[in-house]
C-alpha cells in the first residue's frame, strides 16, 4: 500500500488562487485588487530605484561571495533593521537589552518568533489576534502548537474600530496570554488604533501581564514616513515592556521574493538579551541554518548609507503617496456616482489595504460580471487600482451596490 494515499487534497492558498483566476480572465477591463504587491501607475511591479541603486552597487564588489551568512544574520543588517523600528536613540539600545535574528521575511519573523514562545512561553498561552487578521497568523501560530483566539477589531457599522470590544476581550483573556499587535496600517482591515487608543490598549496588556507581539509588514508604507508608522512600537518600549517585533522588508523595499526580514526582540536586561539571542539562533540553525543574503544586503546598504536612506524615504513617499491619490481618487468618484452607503473609510484607512464592506456576495458578482478579483472579505488592494481603472471600478461598485 502507498503511504501517499491517504494524503488528502488541499484547498488552494485563497490569495494565490484568485491571482491565477485573474491570469485566467481575458477580459480587458479585469482589475486585481487581491494581492498584496504594490504596482506603479501601469500596474506593473515596481521596483524602487534606491534599490535598482543598491543592485548596481553590489553587482560591482568585487569583495561579495557566496559563503554562509551568520546563524543570525549579518549584524550591520539586524541592527540597522532595529533601530529603524525602535528608533536610533531608543534607551533600549543604549541599555543593550535589543536582539534581532535575520529572518525569512516578515512570515518567517512571524514563525521563528511563535516557535520561540512555543519553547519558552508559559505552557499552555494562547496567541490573541485581531478579528480579521492577515490570514496566515492563525496558521503560523497552530503549527507550532499554540492555540489562537481572537479579539474584537473591526466594526462593521462603524466600519473603523472596535476598541471598547478590543479592550474587553484583552481584559477577559487568561493572564500572560500573547497579543499580537499589527504596527501600522493594519491588514485586512487599513484600520489603526489612534495614539490615544494606543495608550489604553497598552495599559491593559500591563494589567494582565500579556506578551506584546508586534507584526510590522508596512513601515513606511503606510504614513510615508518611517517614524510615524513605528510610533506604537516606540510607544510600548518607551512604557518598560519587553516585546517582539516582526519587520519585512517586501513591502518597504519592493523586495518581495527576496525574503528579507528581521525579528528584533527587546527585553529587560542586557544578560536576558543575549541568553534570548542564544536561543533563537539554536532555533535558527534548525530551521534555515543561516538566512538568504541577496535582500538583505540592499537594505544593508541602504540602511547604513545616508544618501541612499535618504532615496529610500523618496521611494516611500512615491508609493504611500499613489495609493493615498487613489484611495482619494475611488472616494470622489463614488460620491460623484452618490453611490449608496457611507465611503468615508476609503480615504480613512491607512495602509496598502481597504476593507470596503462589501459583502461575499457582492464580491462574487464583481468577480463574475465586473472581472474584478478581490478577497470574499472585501479586501482591497489600493495598489490594484490606477488613474486608469479607478473609474470602471468605482462605476462597477456603484451598480453592485444599487
Ligand atoms: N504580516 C502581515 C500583517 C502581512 O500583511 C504580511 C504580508 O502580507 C506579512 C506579515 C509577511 O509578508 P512577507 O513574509 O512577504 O514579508
Amino acid at each position: 500500500v502507498s503511504f501517499f494515499q491517504q494524503i488528502p487534497q488541499a484547498a488552494p492558498d485563497a490569495i494565490f488562487h484568485l491571482t491565477a483566476q485573474y491570469q485566467a480572465d481575458t477580459d480587458p477591463r479585469k482589475v486585481n485588487v487581491g494581492v498584496g504587491a504594490y504596482r506603479d501607475d501601469n500596474l506593473k511591479p515596481y521596483i524602487l530605484p534606491v534599490v535598482k541603486k543598491a543592485d548596481s552597487i553590489l553587482f560591482h564588489n568585487q569583495n561579495l561571495d557566496h559563503e554562509y551568512q551568520p546563524i543570525a544574520g549579518q549584524k550591520t543588517y539586524t541592527k540597522a533593521s532595529s533601530k529603524l523600528i525602535l528608533g536610533e536613540d531608543s534607551p533600549a539600545f543604549q541599555q543593550n537589552r535589543v536582539v534581532a535574528i535575520q529572518t525569512i521575511s516578515g512570515t518567517g519573523a512571524n514563525h521563528t518568533a511563535a516557535a520561540f514562545l512555543a519553547k519558552f512561553h508559559k505552557k499552555g498561552a494562547i496567541c490573541l489576534l485581531s478579528k480579521p487578521t492577515w490570514a496566515n497568523h492563525k496558521a503560523i501560530f497552530n503549527n507550532v502548537g499554540i492555540q489562537v483566539a481572537e479579539y474584537p477589531y473591526w466594526n462593521p457599522s462603524t466600519r473603523g474600530l472596535d476598541l471598547e470590544g478590543m479592550l474587553a476581550a484583552l481584559e477577559d483573556a487568561p493572564e500572560e496570554s500573547i497579543v499580537l499587535l499589527h504596527a501600522c496600517a493594519h491588514n485586512p482591515t487599513g484600520v489603526d488604533p489612534t495614539r490615544e487608543q494606543w495608550q489604553r490598549i497598552a495599559d491593559v496588556v500591563q494589567k494582565k501581564k500579556h506578551f506584546p507581539f508586534f507584526d510590522c509588514a508596512y513601515q513606511g508604507f503606510a504614513s510615508g514616513n518611517l517614524d510615524q508608522d513605528a510610533w506604537a512600537v516606540r510607544y510600548f518600549v518607551e512604557r518598560g515592556f519587553e516585546l517582539f517585533v516582526c519587520q519585512s522588508f517586501a513591502k518597504n523595499f519592493g523586495l518581495y521574493g527576496e525574503r528579507a526580514g528581521n525579528l528584533t526582540v527587546v527585553t529587560r536586561t542586557a544578560e536576558q538579551a543575549q541568553h534570548v539571542l542564544s536561543q533563537l539562533e539554536i532555533l535558527q540553525r534548525s530551521e534555515i541554518s543561516n538566512p538568504p543574503a541577496y535582500g538583505s544586503r540592499i537594505v544593508d546598504l541602504v540602511l547604513n548609507d545616508k544618501q541612499l536612506y535618504a532615496e529610500w524615504n523618496d521611494n516611500l513617499g512615491t508609493m504611500s503617496g499613489r495609493i493615498i491619490e487613489m484611495r482619494k481618487r475611488l472616494f470622489e468618484k463614488l460620491q460623484q456616482l452618490q453611490t449608496p452607503g457611507t465611503w468615508n473609510h476609503i480615504v480613512d484607512q491607512i495602509g496598502m489595504f481597504s476593507f470596503t464592506g462589501l459583502s461575499p456576495a457582492q464580491v462574487k458578482v464583481l468577480k463574475e460580471q465586473y472581472h474584478i478579483y478581490m478577497t470574499d472579505n472585501g479586501r482591497i488592494s489600493m495598489a490594484g487600482l490606477s488613474s486608469k481603472n479607478v473609474d470602471y471600478f468605482a462605476e462597477s461598485i456603484d451598480k453592485v451596490v444599487r
